[in-house]
């Protein structure tokens, strides 16, 4: 019997070394029994659109596009949800049908993970820290979860505020870090990128409570500085950023394969192979 050509996939970024994304997508693809080839390119940051037609030309069947490509993939593309349209950012992209179509799945890998970690959304008070690309790319699909109040808390409140007009949705409010003092919530997300430089989103530990959950998007060996304090601090749950990021690569496998993989294994393969590194 012979074996058909494997579907081409691959991911986009410079830089793109760092990225995991192929041997997500590998162990995505043999535990589903897709026949698929998915690699990563490297691209100059002027050649986007030329490697994509390229890629196009030689039957590529789908693309991931990380930093810093994500708004020019929204140019590029001929069709695009509402939620890459309102993030301003493509990290998704098929090919079919003659037409590029371009989608978020960042969102929806962060509220798959929330909810795999029985996290309570609806009706939720949600306080997100960072006012940046990732926070614009998660605010639908956390709205469509039905919370009843997003507090985005930003060093430049300015960013914030205007985040808020953007989405125009009366759930959502803007403030400073200090501004927290005093206020309710449920659950925290940091989502500045103060973690990889090791510094802590200055919000006071008041607001921490005992049955709080709180959230890094960032991942690493061993706690983030924001998850560590949190911990400190009494919270009743801290959970790293790992889960959103195979949770939005398996959003990108389902649009592109039909089938919505398992993430756990994947999680639990790239845990380990994290502390071994
Ligand atoms: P941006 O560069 O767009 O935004 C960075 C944000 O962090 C801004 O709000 C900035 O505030 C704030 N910030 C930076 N340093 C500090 C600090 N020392 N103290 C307080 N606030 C700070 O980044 P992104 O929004 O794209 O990404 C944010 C983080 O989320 C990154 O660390 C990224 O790695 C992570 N991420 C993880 C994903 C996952 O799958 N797990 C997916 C996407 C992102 P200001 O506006 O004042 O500069």
């Amino acid at each position: 019997m012979t074996q058909q050509n494997p579907d081409q996939y691959l991911v986009y970024g410079n830089p793109i070394e760092q990225s995991r994304s192929p041997d997500i997508h590998q162990i995505f693809a043999s535990k589903s029994q897709h026949n698929i080839s998915y690699k990563k390119q490297l691209v100059a940051l002027d050649d986007f659109s030329t490697a994509v037609s390229d890629f196009i030309s030689q039957g590529g069947k789908g693309a991931n596009v990380t930093a810093p490509f994500k708004e020019q993939a929204l140019r590029l593309a001929d069709v695009l949800t509402e939620r890459a349209s309102l993030a301003g950012a493509v990290n998704t992209l098929t090919f079919k049908e003659g037409k590029i179509f371009g989608d978020n799945t960042d969102g929806e890998g962060l509220v798959q993970d929330l909810l795999m970690h029985g996290v309570i959304l609806k009706q939720s008070r949600i306080l997100i820290l960072g006012a940046g690309g990732a926070v614009r790319g998660v605010l639908l699909p956390m709205l469509a979860q039905n919370p009843d109040a997003i507090t985005i808390a930003n060093r430049t409140v300015s960013k914030a505020k205007d985040l808020c007009q953007h989405f125009s949705d009366e759930r959502l409010s803007a403030c400073s870090f200090d501004e927290t003092t005093g206020q309710e919530f449920d659950l925290i997300i940091n989502a500045t990128s103060a973690s990889l430089s090791g510094d802590l989103p200055p919000i006071p530990a008041s607001i921490i409570t005992t049955t709080m959950v709180c959230y890094d998007m960032v991942y690493g060996k061993n706690k983030t500085p924001f998850l560590q304090w949190a911990r400190e601090q009494g919270a009743l749950k801290v959970i790293d950023g790992l889960g959103m990021l195979v949770g939005q690569a398996a959003v990108s496998f389902a649009i592109w394969r039909g089938v919505i993989p398992d993430v756990q294994p994947v999680i639990d393969v790239l845990r380990t192979a994290i502390k071994e590194g």
